[in-house]
Order: structure tokens, then C-alpha cells, then sequence
């Protein structure tokens, strides 16, 4: 199940979003950038939105350019067909 992400790293390219096949990665626009140098409020960045419907699958992990996923091996539901 997937558990963080560092999100003091990311770019915001949103792959995380894309390859992830249960919608559990949201990219949502950020309303305080606060410590989060290059980015403006508004810039999108992914949101860990429906942790409960991670399949395990590592797609983001393996995915992110940054390697900043963090997926855990414990499987919470097993992989669905679509
Ligand atoms: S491990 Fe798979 S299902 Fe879970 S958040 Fe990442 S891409 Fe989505
Ligand atoms: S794939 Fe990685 S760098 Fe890109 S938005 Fe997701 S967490 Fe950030």
C-alpha cells in the first residue's frame, strides 16, 4: 500500500497520477506553497486522495522520475481486473 510520497521533491510532473490504475493519486492544486521553492499557489501536485484503494501494484513507484514514492509491500486489496 502506498504510504508517502516526498513531496518536498517532487516536480509536479504528475505520472503518479497517470500510471496509478485504482485513482488513488490526485494532482490538486497546492493553496500555499509555504516551503516548496519553484512552485506557486495553484501548481498541481499529487495528493495521496484514496490511500484505502491502493492495489500494491508499485506503478507510481516505479514510475516517479524522482523516486520519491513510497510503496509498501504489505497488499491491503487484491489487484482488481480493470
Ligand atoms: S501502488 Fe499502484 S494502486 Fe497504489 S497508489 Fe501506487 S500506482 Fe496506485
Ligand atoms: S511522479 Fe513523482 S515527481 Fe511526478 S508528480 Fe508524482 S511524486 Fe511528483
Amino acid at each position: 500500500m502506498i504510504e508517502k510520497i516526498e513531496i518536498e521533491k517532487c516536480t509536479g510532473c504528475g505520472v503518479c497520477d497517470i500510471v496509478c490504475p485504482a485513482d488513488v493519486i490526485h494532482m490538486e492544486p497546492i493553496d500555499d506553497p509555504g516551503d516548496l521553492p519553484g512552485f506557486a499557489a495553484g501548481d498541481l501536485l499529487p495528493v495521496i486522495r484514496f490511500r484505502e484503494h491502493c492495489i500494491t501494484c508499485f506503478s507510481c513507484e516505479i514510475f516517479c522520475p524522482e523516486q520519491i514514492v513510497d510503496v509498501h509491500p504489505s497488499v491491503k486489496n487484491r489487484p482488481r481486473p480493470w
